[in-house]
């Protein structure tokens, strides 16, 4: 029996790998996406679940970066509110903080213009008379609270509805299947998957390399070996806690080293990350280490001295950054899309990148692949498909 034939072969079903068989299915492609354990099982299941912005950006001038998060943000608002839904984001200020009144003040000014003045985008101090309701914040020596809305997901159940819509365009789903190596062989690359024991083959015209934290494994499984990105994994880890916080998601300074954190309420407890610690094990085997989760713990306590509910859970999730010296939190966060030729791409890999802007990413992931693509009917526009839990 003939070997089947694709347009795309899409290697990981996290957000990314969803997010570009979504786009491939949409602009009119056949296409097989292949994933070895489960959907979003890697780092789309351990991200903060926050489609937002990134209001921290701001502090390294990444304003392009910021001005497209926030435009996918209202995007998938639109087409995705049982998935992703605003939530107000409270700054508290207090003597000790590093960043004074006025920085939050002006990150928040341009965060607002950058989100284009909507309604929305706009913040406000929160009155003193209002503290009290803060879920147990802290209030000694707090000199101001700002409040402005950013959105949540629940990061898993997106991926699978991105996946599930590339699906209702005809994109095919291997799972579980492990991709074994691709061999270019003329005009196709000849790609060899194991799925239920059994060796698998089939034919793609492109690849869109979405393995996360195992990219470069994938790239090491391609003959002729494509140049690599040589990148550094940094663990980032949450704990959940078994308290309610209710008002709406806190970003406060780590007292230890003064990195962001958040406090966040997920699923009637509350979510508090991240760390930021280096990495270099196998990527399926991350997991929060007892460090970390005092770090967080100390953090929680803090701020919501009163808090003393049981820790319930704790994860880690990896981030994906271009190797190099210096702590993780200076290093990029733009997503590194690496295609195998510049000329005309047949193989993509996207490397780091963000939850909120996958679909930014899955556009420009079929720009590189444009030139190498047959033309075909473009079946739906990703920016106006709705998309369901
Ligand atoms: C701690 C942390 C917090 C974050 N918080 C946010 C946030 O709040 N908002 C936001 O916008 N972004 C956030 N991000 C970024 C975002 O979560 C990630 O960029 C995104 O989830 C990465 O998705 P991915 O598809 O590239 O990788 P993954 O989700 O890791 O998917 C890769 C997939 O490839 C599969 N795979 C690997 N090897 C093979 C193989 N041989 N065959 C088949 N399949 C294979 C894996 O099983 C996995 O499912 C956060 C990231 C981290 C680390």
């Amino acid at each position: 029996m003939a070997a089947e034939h694709y347009d795309v072969v899409v290697i990981g079903g996290g957000i990314h790998g969803a997010g570009a068989a979504q786009a491939a299915a949409a602009a009119g492609h056949s296409v097989l996406l292949i994933e070895r354990t489960a959907l979003a099982s890697g780092t789309s299941s351990r991200s903060s679940k926050l489609i937002h912005g990134g209001l921290r950006y701001l502090e390294s001038a990444r304003f392009g970066l910021v001005r497209e998060s926030l435009r996918e943000r209202e995007i998938l608002l639109r087409i995705a509110p049982d998935l992703v839904h605003r939530v107000p984001f409270f700054i508290p200020v207090y003597d000790h903080s590093r960043r004074p009144p006025w920085m939050i003040r002006a990150g928040l000014g341009l965060y607002a213009v950058l989100g284009g003045l909507a309604r929305q985008a706009r913040f406000a101090t929160l009155p003193r008379a209002h503290w009290s309701g803060l879920d147990g914040l802290d209030t000694r020596g707090l000199r101001a609270v700002f409040r402005y809305e950013d959105a949540q997901t629940d990061d898993a159940l997106l991926t699978q509805a991105v996946m599930r819509s590339a699906q209702q365009l005809g994109a095919e789903l291997r799972c579980p299947a492990n991709f074994l190596s691709a061999k270019r062989s003329g005009d196709v690359f000849v790609v060899h998957f194991l799925e239920r024991g059994a060796e698998r083959v089939c034919r793609a015209r492109t690849l869109v390399n979405a393995a996360g934290a195992w990219a470069n494994t994938v790239l090491e499984r391609v003959t002729p070996r494509p140049p690599l990105v040589p990148v550094d994994l940094v663990q980032g880890a949450h704990i959940l806690v078994g308290a309610q916080t209710r008002q709406g998601v806190y970003y406060v300074e780590a007292p230890r080293d003064g990195r962001a954190v958040f406090v966040m309420p997920w699923k009637k407890h509350t979510l508090v990350g991240t760390t930021e610690t280096a990495y270099d094990g196998d990527p399926a085997a991350v997991h929060a280490l007892p460090q970390e989760i005092d770090y967080l713990q100390e953090t929680l306590r803090h701020y919501f001295p009163a808090q003393r509910a049981p820790l319930l859970d704790s994860f880690a999730g990896l981030r994906v950054l271009p190797h190099g010296p210096g702590p993780a939190f200076r290093r990029s966060r733009e997503t590194i899309l690496h295609p195998d030729q510049r000329e005309r791409a047949r193989l993509v890999t996207v490397y780091g990148g963000k939850l909120t802007g996958y679909r930014a990413t899955a556009a420009k992931v079929m720009r590189l692949l444009q030139k190498t693509l047959p033309e075909r009917a473009p079946r739906a526009d990703t920016s106006s498909l709705r998309l369901s839990p």
